[in-house]
């Protein structure tokens, strides 16, 4: 059974002010993606990586890919409009049998440790179905202007990536999505639609999304 890692980096990262990409942003000299493609190049558990970028980066990010010997990277293929366009292009590019695993892994995420990347492919070898989450801590309440009620935090999870899936599940959600015009923000949510079970892996370090100024300021220390 193999391990294949799809990053998607298409993004525009508009949200952030700035005219280039997050994922392209440097982290003590270091583009935010080469940090969170090292972190996999350096899984035991991970042998293959497939990136995803808009076509005018792709000649940068094969670059990179030589200038950091990133050698677990196979290929970078053009993204899409959305987010699950652009995993979903990484993923028709992919040869693999219907037991090897996909772990898809957002390219704004450098944080997250070799080690818990390690744990938590091992947890999906055993449930064929897993997505990094953390558990609420604060009290959750729904509603616009007013309260509408309170969720029992003890069933709140806020979801991360990586999602790891088996080929065989995630394609089948991906070609359901497409079938009936469904979009969604993760894999999960494709999967879900399946009837398939997907388990929670609960995060123990630090895996934020690089979305402002501030996580930027915190990446920088915590690379050190
Ligand atoms: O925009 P957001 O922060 O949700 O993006 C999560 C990840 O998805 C980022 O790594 C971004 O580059 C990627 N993305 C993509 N293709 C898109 C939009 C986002 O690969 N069309």
């Amino acid at each position: 059974m193999k391990t294949i890692v799809i990053i998607p980096a298409a993004g525009s990262g508009k949200r952030f002010l700035s005219e280039t990409p997050k994922q392209f942003l440097k982290i003590n000299g270091i583009d935010i993606l080469v940090h969170t493609i090292l972190k996999f190049q350096k899984s035991k558990n991970v042998d293959k990586i497939v990136v995803a970028v808009n076509k005018d980066f792709i000649e940068k990010v094969e670059n990179l890919v030589k200038k950091y010997r990133l050698t677990k990277v196979v290929k970078v293929v053009e993204g899409g409009k959305e987010r699950q366009d652009s995993v979903y292009s990484a993923l028709k590019s992919i040869k693999a049998e219907p037991s090897d695993l996909i772990c898809v892994h957002d390219a704004v995420r450098p944080l997250i440790s070799s080690k818990e990347i390690d744990e938590l492919i091992d947890f999906a070898t055993k449930k064929k179905a897993v997505i990094a989450a953390k558990k609420a801590i604060d009290t959750v309440k729904t509603g616009y202007n007013f309260v509408e009620g309170t969720l029992d935090r003890e069933k709140i999870w806020l979801v991360e990536t990586p999602q790891i899936f088996t080929y065989k599940i995630l394609s089948e959600a991906f070609e359901k999505a497409y079938e009936d015009k469904f979009y969604g923000t993760d894999e999960s949510s494709l999967v879900e639609r399946l009837g398939v079970k997907v388990y929670f892996y609960q995060v123990k370090g630090e895996n934020r999304k690089i979305t402002v100024k501030e996580d930027l300021s915190f990446a920088r220390i915590f690379l050190k």
